[in-house]
């Protein structure tokens, strides 16, 4: 289960909206206690996916061409390039954030994640899909990957009043 404001869901819409007809990428980062993950920053990530057949071909769903799918670019990919994962452990390691997951966009797409979301995804960490439909932001969707790795499970969400939001923050730093 993870918590977040509405303020945080507006983030990712705008951010999906502004990089159209592009995909967006991000972390959410915040507190874990249990099994509940609860956001406290939305902050957006460069995408720096470059098309390239060679991978294309290593990703390519049994049975598909691999000339169809040479040419897809940040429109249909997004990747988080190794140095900036690096840098977000660093940051994990340094203060009391958690990398609780990520968001991405699927421009003019449903958002449902796709077999390439399920190469990239590792399981505990929430996804949030937000399709962008024409440039507007659309249906956004939590996902969790399965343990077995085989398929998504939409993820619950609970939304957060701003001011519960700051009231738990400063409830933690006090401790
Ligand atoms: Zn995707």
């Amino acid at each position: 289960m993870i918590r977040l404001s509405e303020a945080h869901l507006d983030a990712i819409r705008t951010h999906g909206a502004a990089t159209f007809p592009n995909e967006c990428c991000g972390v959410l980062l915040g507190d874990v206690e249990g099994d509940h993950k609860t956001v406290r920053e939305v902050r957006a990530l460069a995408n720096v996916f470059e098309p390239s057949a060679e991978f294309e071909t290593s990703v390519l769903p049994a049975g598909a061409e691999p000339g169809e799918m040479a040419e897809v670019g940040q429109e249909r990919r997004y990747f988080v390039s190794p140095q900036e994962m690096f840098a977000l452990m660093q940051e994990e390691r340094r203060t009391k954030r958690k990398i609780l997951g990520f968001y991405h966009s699927h421009p003019n797409h449903p958002a449902r994640p796709s077999a390439y979301d399920r190469e990239w995804a590792s399981p505990w960490y929430t996804y949030i899909i937000v399709s962008v439909m024409d440039g507007r932001p659309a249906d956004l969707t939590a996902w969790q990957l399965d343990e077995d790795r085989k398929a998504f499970s939409a993820e619950t969400w609970e939304i957060l009043q701003s001011n519960e939001v700051d009231i738990e923050a400063r409830r933690r730093e006090e401790r």
